[in-house]
């Protein structure tokens, strides 16, 4: 339902949390954050409204600088701890965050399950992290774009809606966006950048935005970023400034 990733120099975690905050007027049942420090992955995730999960992180917070968060409205499984985003792929290294829905799902898991994958939840988006987690492992270590390269291949498998951002235990640098059916913005700041479905999430934060395009694939990294699409190699862009809400 909602979808807010960040890469800067800021800690995350606070960012993030009032990211989601300015989506709750769209509704969701469940909500989580997923950040990353010194090549560790932080997951907290609730079931409930996002006070639940500030509580949670009050407990344990997650330091880190590059995060994706998520409030869920459940397609694929009920509302539940487990069925929040972000979900893993099976080197539980590799989090996502999802609005939409796969329509091939039960067909691809079919086929992951019997190539050894487990499964967490009954989520459609589980599903496509350990896609994206599959294709990850398949390619060379030392391509430059692997991550982002295991996000385009993975995603011609698949069939349905999506809005995403990714992030990966071996990419402390690096956080992946792309969308079909579902929108997603790249919000701009100042040597910042934001991920979210709704422009409203990062207004105040963000200076400038680009709306994605349907099947754009977006790779942020600290010192810019690259949009390409799952069938050209590179596609044009517009930045337009943001209106100030605030
Ligand atoms: N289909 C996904 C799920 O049920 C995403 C739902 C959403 O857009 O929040 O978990």
């Amino acid at each position: 339902c909602g979808i807010v990733g960040y890469l800067g120099q800021k800690e995350a975690q606070p960012l993030l949390l009032s990211g989601l905050r300015r989506l709750e007027y769209r509704g969701y049942d469940s909500s989580g954050i997923a950040i990353l420090d010194k090549g560790q992955l932080g997951v907290v995730k609730r079931k409930g409204r996002i006070s639940e999960l500030e509580l949670a992180l009050q407990k344990q917070g997650l330091p880190g600088k590059i995060g994706v968060s998520h409030t869920r409205w459940a397609t694929h499984g009920i509302p539940s701890d487990a069925n929040a985003h972000p979900h893993l792929d099976q080197s539980h290294r590799l989090a996502i965050v999802h609005n939409g829905v796969i329509e091939n799902y039960q067909l691809l898991k079919q086929r992951l399950s019997d190539s050894g994958h487990h499964f967490e939840s009954e989520t459609d988006t589980e599903v496509l992290a350990h896609l994206i987690g599959e294709a990850y492992d398949l390619l060379p270590p030392q391509d430059p774009q692997r991550l982002e390269n295991a996000v385009r291949s993975a995603l011609t498998e698949v069939i349905g809606t999506y809005g995403i951002a990714v992030i990966h235990a071996d990419c402390p640098n690096l956080l992946v966006g792309a969308r079909r059916g579902s929108p997603l913005i790249l919000g701009i700041g100042n040597g910042e950048f934001f991920l979210s479905s709704d422009v409203t999430a990062v207004s105040g934060q963000a200076q400038r935005v680009v709306y994605l395009s349907d099947g754009d694939i977006v790779a942020i990294r600290p010192d810019g970023f690259d949009i390409s699409s799952l069938t050209r190699p590179r596609v044009g862009f517009e930045i337009s400034e943001v209106e100030k809400t605030e």
